[in-house]
C-alpha cells in the first residue's frame, strides 16, 4: 500500500547558518531530529564580514579547532585618543582570531555529520503559521519560490531578522554599528608590529562615534577595520575614508588589499523584545545577542544556540504543548548576564558620545585611570565585561551620571 506522504519537509527548518543556526542544527540533528539548514549564501567562505576575535576560553567551551584560527593573540594595545600607545603583554596566549568563512563551514559540517541537511543559496522571505506547523516561503538560486513546511521555524539570519522583524519597542530600540574591514597581506616587519595583540583605535580623529581595529591573521595577513554606531542626528563621513586614513596612519598603505568586506551589527540594549511567535523562534543576532561595545557577538550566538536546544527538544518531544519555550528569553538573559546590558549601555554612550574633542578627553580620563597593567585584566574587562577593574572612580561614567 502506499505509503501516506510525509507532510513536513523537516521537523525544525533553521534559516541562516552562521554560528547561531549551525550549532542549533549540530545539537538538535544529533539528538534525532530532522533539520533542515538553510542559507542564502551560495558558498560558506562567501561574504566573511567578521572579525572573528574570541578570548581563548570561547574555544575551549564551543571546541573551536585549529583549523579555523587563523592567529593567536596575546596583548592588548589601545591607541588613542591621538596617538598615545597603551600596551599589555601577557606570556600566554589570551584568545584568537578566526577565519569566519573557515568556521561557518566547520559548523554547517559538524550538523551534517549528525544528518542536519544543508542547502545553500536559499533565501527566506516570509512565514505563516499552518495549523500545527509552520510554512515558510523560499527563494532559491535561480529565483524560483517555494514553501518548505516544517513543525518550527529558528529564524538565525542574524542582524537581517528575515523572518522574526525588527519590532523593538521606543523605549529600547536597535542600536545599529556599520563595520568595514579589508584583509591586507604584510612584510614581516609590519607583520611583527601588529601580529601578536589585538589594537584598537580610540578617539574621534580616528574614527568618529566608533573604533578601529587592526587583528593579525595568518600568512603575513592583517585584519583593519572600522565601525561607527549610526546616528541619525548627525551627518556622519564615509566609512571607507575612514578606514582608508586608518590604514594609511599605521603605515599599511602600501601592503596589498586581498578582501574587502563589511556588515551591520544590531541589537537592543535590554534585550527585551519578543524571542518567539507561534512557531518562529529567533536565534543569536536575531534576537539581539550581539554586543555593541567590541562588536562581538559569535561566542553570544553559539551560547544562545545552547540555551535554545534543550528547550526546542522538550517542545518536540511534546507536540501540544510548547511551554518550556516560554523560559527562552529568560535563560537567555540569565546566559547572557546583568554586565551584557550594562556593556551595551556603555557602547551606545561612549560610541556615540566619541564626536568631539571633550568626549576624547573624556576617554582619555577613563584610560588613564585604568587600574591595571594585566592583559588578563583587560581581557576580562572587555570579554567577561567586569568593569569593576576599571576601579570606582569609573563607576560614574559607566552609570551615566558624568
Ligand atoms: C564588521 C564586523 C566585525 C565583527 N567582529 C567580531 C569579532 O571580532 N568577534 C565576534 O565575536 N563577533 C564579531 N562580529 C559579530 C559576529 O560576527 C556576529 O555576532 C555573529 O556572526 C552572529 O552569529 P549569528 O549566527 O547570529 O548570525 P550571522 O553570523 O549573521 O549569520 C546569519 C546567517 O543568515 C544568513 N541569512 C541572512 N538572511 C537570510 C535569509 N533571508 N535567508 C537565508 N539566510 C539568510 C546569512 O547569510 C548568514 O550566514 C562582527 C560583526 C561585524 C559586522
Amino acid at each position: 500500500m502506499p505509503s501516506e506522504p510525509e507532510p513536513y519537509d523537516c521537523e525544525v527548518l533553521v534559516v541562516g547558518s552562521g554560528p547561531s543556526g549551525a550549532e542549533l542544527a549540530r545539537i538538535l540533528a544529533q539528538a534525532g531530529v530532522d533539520v533542515l539548514l538553510v542559507d542564502r549564501l551560495k558558498q560558506l567562505g562567501q561574504a566573511a564580514f567578521s572579525s572573528a576575535a574570541l578570548p581563548l576560553e570561547a574555544l575551549d567551551r564551543f571546541g573551536i579547532p585549529a583549523q579555523v584560527v587563523a592567529a593567536r593573540w596575546s596583548g592588548w594595545q589601545l591607541v588613542g585618543p591621538g596617538e598615545q600607545r597603551r600596551l599589555w603583554s601577557a606570556e600566554q596566549p589570551l584568545g584568537a582570531v578566526l577565519d569566519f568563512g573557515a568556521l561557518r563551514h566547520w559548523l554547517a559540517g559538524q550538523a551534517q555529520v549528525w544528518g542536519a541537511r544543508l542547502q545553500l543559496g536559499i533565501t527566506a522571505l516570509g512565514w505563516h503559521q499552518d495549523g500545527a506547523g509552520v510554512c515558510t516561503v523560499v527563494r532559491n538560486g535561480s529565483g524560483g519560490r517555494r514553501l518548505l513546511r516544517s513543525r518550527w521555524v529558528v529564524d538565525a539570519s542574524g542582524e537581517c531578522r528575515a523572518l522574526i522583524g525588527e519590532a523593538a519597542s521606543p523605549a529600547d530600540p536597535l542600536v545599529a554599528g556599520l563595520g568595514v574591514e579589508w584583509l591586507l597581506q604584510v612584510d614581516t616587519e609590519q607583520q611583527r608590529l601588529w601580529g601578536d595583540q589585538l589594537s584598537f583605535f580610540l578617539g574621534s580623529d580616528w574614527v568618529r562615534q566608533g573604533y578601529g581595529w587592526v587583528f593579525p591573521m595568518s600568512h603575513g595577513q592583517l585584519k583593519v577595520g572600522v565601525c561607527r554606531l549610526a546616528d541619525p542626528s548627525k551627518a556622519q563621513p564615509a566609512l571607507a575614508l575612514q578606514l582608508r586614513a586608518l590604514i594609511d596612519r599605521c603605515g599599511l598603505g602600501r601592503a596589498e588589499v586581498l578582501d574587502r568586506h563589511g556588515g551591520r551589527i544590531r541589537s537592543t540594549v535590554r534585550r527585551r523584545e519578543q524571542h518567539r511567535v507561534g512557531r518562529l523562534i529567533g536565534l543569536g543576532d536575531a534576537v539581539s545577542t550581539a554586543n555593541l561595545l567590541g562588536g562581538e557577538g559569535i561566542r553570544h550566538a553559539l551560547a544562545s544556540a545552547r540555551v535554545l536546544a534543550p528547550l526546542l527538544l522538550q517542545a518536540l518531544a511534546k507536540p501540544a504543548s510548547s511551554s518550556s519555550l516560554d523560559l527562552y528569553p529568560s535563560l537567555l538573559r540569565r546566559e547572557l548576564g546583568w554586565r551584557w546590558i550594562l556593556s551595551g549601555r556603555l557602547a551606545r554612550r561612549t560610541w556615540l558620545g566619541l564626536s568631539d574633542a571633550r568626549a576624547d578627553a573624556r576617554l582619555e580620563r577613563l584610560l588613564a585611570g585604568l587600574q591595571t597593567r594585566r592583559a588578563e585584566d583587560l581581557s576580562a574587562l572587555l570579554f567577561d565585561y567586569r568593569f569593576e577593574r576599571y576601579g570606582l572612580k569609573a563607576l560614574p561614567y559607566l552609570w551615566g551620571w558624568s
